[in-house]
């Protein structure tokens, strides 16, 4: 058995390494070192959505790994793909979520038509590409959203000096191009509060660095810190009449749900993200209150001084780093009917046995029942126990308890962790 372990390992190894060779020869073939970011807008209403493109901009960074340019995961609500306009290939694509795709599922999208800014960075094109912007049906399958095609030579290209803002490099793990980059942004903190955002950062990066499995991957993160200055203390609260202009414009009471932190602001969130190199971007909130928000390669919020801060902040990374669903299903939350019961989730850690061999049926014991009795025997061990995706029946997550079921649990389950490791493994290598 060790002997096979070994054989594997090594001839992994060898396949790694070769890839490794042609992909760096692939992103320097089609793209520069740098980004081309598309601000744009998704508009519409529960039934229809709309792109309207809003500005292309150069930028400093690009944080990605070189050798991660077609995305495998097949995760997200959208993507974007990425053809060079001459021969037609394929050279860069990535799944994404919106908030605007989370908005179309509330209520008052049946009434209301309303428009969410968005941005898509991809890398710094060397000749004129395709950029097809896809989106998810219910059927689970993409369409067709919009079309660009972009000239990266274009002298319309938006080349304007970025406002700085100060940074550091809190966790330094080695250059950005083979890192997880993770940026947080101070949301919240008065102008004399730089010291305690820079504490606050550094706490939290080492409690993710402690937890599993970021604490056995952590030589693959590093961790940023932008210190985005907000006119007084706290965010917003329109719950309680508090009102801030903050860096991000966050927010509590998003779709009327007191604790669900977000911005709707995202072209200032990613003005200021674009200070560092910044694979996944966490604005962290100066308040005691409780409360956040994640959304998978869009943007992460959690706040800072919460008893449960820690918990929260790490679920949420749960989201917008791995694209995991929740595993909860109490029925205080705004959706209405989330996941189509005849349609198998795209979440990794969900599932509604549609295509259960795509998920984590490699990891259930044969003794294991499917679906799993919600009982002691079964506690902890992984099998597909029902309720999960805001929902009681129809959907499966893999563990009795998790960070994505619960604030209770104090780790990750083992399906959670696989796919955490996965991703952190496309900007890694
Ligand atoms: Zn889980």
């Amino acid at each position: 058995m060790k002997n096979t372990v070994r054989v594997l390992f090594i001839a992994l190894l060898f396949i790694n390494g070769a890839s490794h060779c042609f992909a760096q020869s692939e992103f320097s073939k089609w793209f520069e070192n740098k980004a081309l970011r598309i601000d744009y807008y998704l508009a519409g209403n529960a039934d229809s959505e709309h792109f309207y493109l809003d500005d292309l901009r150069e930028e400093p960074f690009w944080s990605g790994s070189p050798n991660s340019l077609i995305d495998n995961l097949d995760f997200g609500t959208h993507r974007v793909l990425v053809t060079d306009a001459q021969s037609g290939t394929l050279i860069y694509s990535r799944g994404f979520c919106t908030l605007f795709q989370e908005w179309q599922t509330t209520a008052e999208a049946q009434k209301l038509d309303r428009a969410f800014e968005q941005v898509t960075r991809i890398p710094y094109p060397k000749q004129k590409v395709t950029v097809t912007f896809q989106s998810r049906g219910r059927d689970g399958k993409f369409t067709e959203l919009h079309q660009l095609e972009i000239d990266p030579a274009g002298i319309f290209i938006n080349r304007r000096a970025m406002n700085t803002i100060p940074n550091y490099k809190i966790v330094d793990n080695g250059h950005y191009s083979q890192k997880l980059d993770i940026a947080f942004i101070a949301e919240g903190y008065a102008n004399n509060q730089m010291d305690k955002f820079k504490s606050d950062v550094k706490r939290f990066a080492d409690f993710l660095l402690s937890q599993p499995p970021f604490d056995e991957l952590a030589e693959s993160i590093n961790i940023w810190a932008v210190a985005s200055e907000s006119d007084g203390v706290g965010p917003t609260n329109p719950g309680t009449g508090y009102w801030n202009t903050t860096a991000t414009q966050s927010e509590f009471y998003t779709f009327g749900i007191d604790r669900y932190l977000t911005t709707t602001h995202f072209h200032r969130v990613m003005d200021i993200a674009a200070n560092v190199p910044a694979d996944l971007v966490y604005i962290l909130v100066n308040t005691g209150d409780y409360g956040g928000g994640g959304i998978y390669n869009h943007f992460c919020m959690a706040t800072s001084d919460h008893k449960l801060s820690h918990t929260v902040f790490i679920h949420e990374l749960g989201h917008g780093l791995a694209g995991l669903g929740d595993e909860y299903y109490t029925s205080d939350v705004a959706y209405e009917d989330f996941y189509p019961l005849d349609v198998e989730p795209w979440e990794p850690n969900l599932t509604t046995l549609v295509d259960f061999q795509s998920k984590w049926a490699d990891m259930v014991d044969n003794e294991t029942p499917i679906p799993t009795p919600n009982s002691q025997k079964y506690a902890n061990i992984v099998g597909v126990f029902e309720g999960g995706g805001y929902m009681h029946k129809g959907i499966y997550r893999p563990y009795v308890d998790c960070r994505m079921h619960s604030n209770n649990a104090n780790t990750f389950c083992p399906v959670c962790r696989r796919a955490i490791a996965r991703v952190i493994g496309t900007y890694s290598r």
